[in-house]
């Protein structure tokens, strides 16, 4: 069984504060602070230069993301970490699209993340393509004999629904076009099975519920059978077969590797490496039920003590993700004063109340309090307040 008492005991959780935006931003795993300032003090200032190959930063991208792999059911060998997650997007349906090259259409959600669907945009008009945007629920029915590749995110990042992974890539192949899976909601949330569901490609960032600290690298996937034909478009040189040798003809290296682009950011990876020490002994099983018995206790306290809030996820918590979201007309004044409070979850337009369940750390403790102070500023009204209604730069 998981320890999760030694996982939360992992993390600094500050005073006073009951944190449920991992899904934003996961907190600060203790260690990541000590190791930061190791790599600072015994690498980066003694080493120099040598550190590419002493302390190993220069393998450090593949060597992290078999600590990911693990935690999304993908090989040994197969990620690689590296950029942002908008790159990875980016490199990701670029590659899947060139080897369907006899097909035009890209097929995502209105449900997803708008870099997600920008970059989609982009990449469209670029190399000559379509992006088709349905409903979530319509996204089944709109597969057909045209489409070179299915892009969605697996959990909502409003809603929290989550995808049929192995149902969606299914109806994909059988349309004979790839299924790329966005995991940023899904990684360290909820049970990953890539090779499970057969996806083609995945990618996702480190700084959500794998807790690697704001801008932390991404990780990007490719399934073994694609990753020699998979063609980059970003050709960086760190992707090259041999970067050492300055060659002027790009060739690219062997696997997953070529989707390194450039210098790794190796003292952000130091930070991602200490958070993924935590994940030692975890199960997904065990952080799957987790998560479920946070957000079925979260609902139902809810329901039971604020009848103003309205569901805006699934009830049925195999359809969700480690996420819930609730509706109010002034959902970001709510959200203001539930922050002013310490209970720190966040808004998305235009009126959801967002709270993400770190496995992790999150504990019964978080949902009850969490529920008994939303009650009591919906009751009080404290929420109707001018304070509370001037918006930040990032919500
Ligand atoms: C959080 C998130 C992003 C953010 O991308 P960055 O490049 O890391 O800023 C992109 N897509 C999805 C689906 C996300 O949830």
């Amino acid at each position: 069984m998981t320890d999760f008492a030694r996982t939360r005991a992992a993390f600094h959780l500050p005073q006073g504060v009951t944190y449920l935006d991992g899904n934003s931003l996961g907190a600060m795993p203790i260690a990541a602070a000590d190791r930061v300032a190791r790599m600072m003090r015994d690498e980066w200032s003694e080493m120099l230069i040598t550190g590419w190959n002493k302390a190993g930063w220069y393998v450090q991208p593949r060597k992290v993301g078999d600590r990911i792999a693990r935690l999304i059911g993908a090989g040994a060998g197969e990620v690689v970490m590296g950029d942002t997650l908008s790159i990875k997007v980016f490199q990701a349906l670029s590659a899947a699209l060139a080897l369907r090259p006899d097909r035009k259409v890209i097929l995502s959600d209105s449900g997803n993340f708008p870099s997600d669907l920008y970059v989609a945009e982009g990449i469209a008009r670029a190399m000559g393509a379509t992006l088709r945007v349905v409903s979530p629920e319509e996204v089944e029915a709109a597969i057909g004999p045209d489409l070179a590749v299915l892009m969605l995110t697996e959990v909502d990042y409003r809603t929290g629904r989550r995808h049929d992974m192995a149902a969606l890539t299914a109806r994909a192949h059988d349309a004979g076009a790839l299924a790329l899976w966005d995991l940023a909601h899904s990684a360290g949330a909820v049970d990953v099975d890539l090779h499970g569901a057969d996806a083609d490609f995945a990618v996702g960032c480190t700084y959500k519920y794998l807790n690697g600290g704001p801008g932390a690298p991404a990780f990007i996937w490719t399934h073994p059978r694609h990753a020699d034909a998979a063609q980059p478009v970003l050709q960086g040189w760190m992707g090259h077969a041999a970067p050492f040798a300055f060659d002027r003809d790009y060739r690219p290296a062997q696997g997953i590797e070529r989707m390194r682009v450039g210098t790794p950011p190796v003292i952000a990876m130091a930070a991602l490496d200490a958070a993924l020490d935590v994940w030692d002994g975890v199960t997904m099983t065990d952080l799957r039920a987790r998560s479920i018995q946070l957000t079925e206790a979260f609902i139902a306290g809810v329901e039971r003590e604020c009848p103003d809030l309205v569901l805006n996820s699934p009830r049925d918590p195999q359809r969700r993700g480690s996420q819930v979201g609730f509706r109010h007309p002034q959902g970001y004044a709510v959200m203001q004063a539930l922050i002013g409070q310490g209970v720190i979850g966040d808004f998305r337009a235009p009126d959801v109340l967002r709270f993400g369940f770190a496995p992790l750390y999150n504990d019964e403790g978080d949902v009850s309090r969490a529920v008994a102070v939303l009650a009591r500023i919906l009751r009080d009204k404290s929420w109707d307040d001018i304070k509370f209604r001037e918006k930040a730069a990032v919500t």
